[in-house]
């Protein structure tokens, strides 16, 4: 039951009138997103809603998820990345009011009125989401799904680990 997505969006406009979009959104079509990937195939699942809160901030709340394939930096073989993001921009016109924001948005900074991309606001939010270090967890498995929303795993396995723990761990394996 996907609409076709605009290219562009007026976003104020869309938050003042509670809209909402959904859709599927190429990759292909962010190409600064695909620097950071192996291929460029597969699309992205869009779901956007936009309306104004109670003390009249414009936002919109967002939920994109995707599969994209990034090369695993120990065994330089691709891997998959399940990206699922969530996000709460709030529009502003004026730098002035980013800092007045309450706490739960991202600010999203409008230069005017003109239409905006939203290829571009969406691929800003998945270069977010991508792992810095794209890793299989543990060994490397093939195949092995990285899940965005793990990050914890992730930064245990990036503390140096002394020579002699690997070699006591390798007698005790004896
Ligand atoms: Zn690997």
């Amino acid at each position: 039951m996907h609409q076709k997505l605009p290219n562009e969006i007026d976003p104020i406009r869309l938050a003042q009138n509670g809209l909402k979009l959904n859709g599927e959104l190429s990759i292909k079509d962010m190409p600064r997103l695909c620097e950071s990937l192996v291929t460029n195939e597969g699309s992205v699942d869009v779901d956007l809603a936009f309306d104004v809160d109670e003390i009249n901030t414009p936002y919109m709340q967002g939920k994109l998820t995707t599969n994209v394939s990034m090369q695993c930096e120990r065994c330089m073989s691709p891997m998959i990345v399940s990206l699922s993001v969530d996000c709460l921009l709030a529009m502003v016109i004026s730098e002035l009011k980013v800092a007045a924001l309450a706490e739960q948005y991202e600010p999203w900074l409008l230069e005017n009125n003109d239409p905006v991309s939203l290829n571009a606001v969406i691929e800003d939010e998945l270069i977010l989401a991508l792992p810095i270090v794209p890793r299989h967890t543990e060994a490397c498995i093939p195949n092995e799904v990285w899940s965005s929303g793990e990050d914890s795993d992730v930064e245990e396995d990036d503390k140096p680990v002394s020579p002699f723990a690997v070699l006591s761990q390798l007698k005790d394996k004896q």
